[in-house]
């Protein structure tokens, strides 16, 4: 992941960390960042990182948060023939949250991220997905809503998947109830509610 000091977003870059596992006793491959100093703003140079071996790009930490910046870095991957890996965080949701929002937020009184946080940047992903033809990885899901969104997806042909974290399926947001920050992740909401049956969004 290049969500590293110095951030993997340049050729140099990625030759130093190949260089540096040239010794080690695993194989060692990188991913590049999909912005220059994964600061969402401007596309790393992503062809001159493919040329050197990289076949996944994130900005890991955070997502891409602009659009047309999105949309273009998605249509050089599929031209390259790599994959755009998402943090799926809309940060005009997440900003200032340390927790899931919903019934355990209220009560504690600490400031919550809605599960859409998360849902809105997988929907606009997949809709670009569909719109450019990219392979588009979803990284450590956290709701039900996006897992069904990425299965629809998928029974529709387009080029996606993702993954969860164990914390993710294990644990609730409920485990936060001594304001124990050991239980506090990223995304900021890592740990959601349980849905209960009938229930058409997680509380
Ligand atoms: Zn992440």
């Amino acid at each position: 992941m290049p969500n590293t000091t110095p951030v993997v977003d340049c050729a140099a870059v990625v030759r130093e960390v190949l260089e540096l596992g040239r010794n080690a006793l695993v194989e060692v491959h990188t991913s590049g960042a999909i912005t220059v100093g994964r600061e969402g703003a401007k596309l790393a140079p992503m062809a001159e990182m493919a040329a050197l071996g990289v076949k996944v790009f994130t900005d890991d930490g955070t997502g891409v948060q602009d659009d047309r910046l999105m949309r273009r870095a998605l249509e050089y991957a599929s031209g390259l023939g790599v994959t755009l890996a998402q943090h799926c965080e809309v940060s005009s949701l997440s900003e200032g949250t340390c927790m899931h929002e919903g019934a355990w937020s209220a009560r504690l009184g600490l400031a919550g991220q809605p599960s859409e946080a998360e849902e809105l940047m997988v929907m606009r992903d997949i809709a670009l997905a569909r719109m450019t033809g990219a392979k588009v990885h979803f990284q450590h899901l956290s709701t039900a809503g996006s897992v069904a969104m990425v299965a629809g997806a998928r029974a529709g042909g387009l080029a996606v998947t993702a993954e969860a974290a164990p914390h993710h399926f294990t644990l609730t947001d409920a485990c936060c109830r001594d304001y124990d920050a050991t239980f506090k992740g990223a995304p900021a909401s890592a740990l959601r509610s349980r849905r209960r049956r009938g229930e058409s969004r997680p509380g």
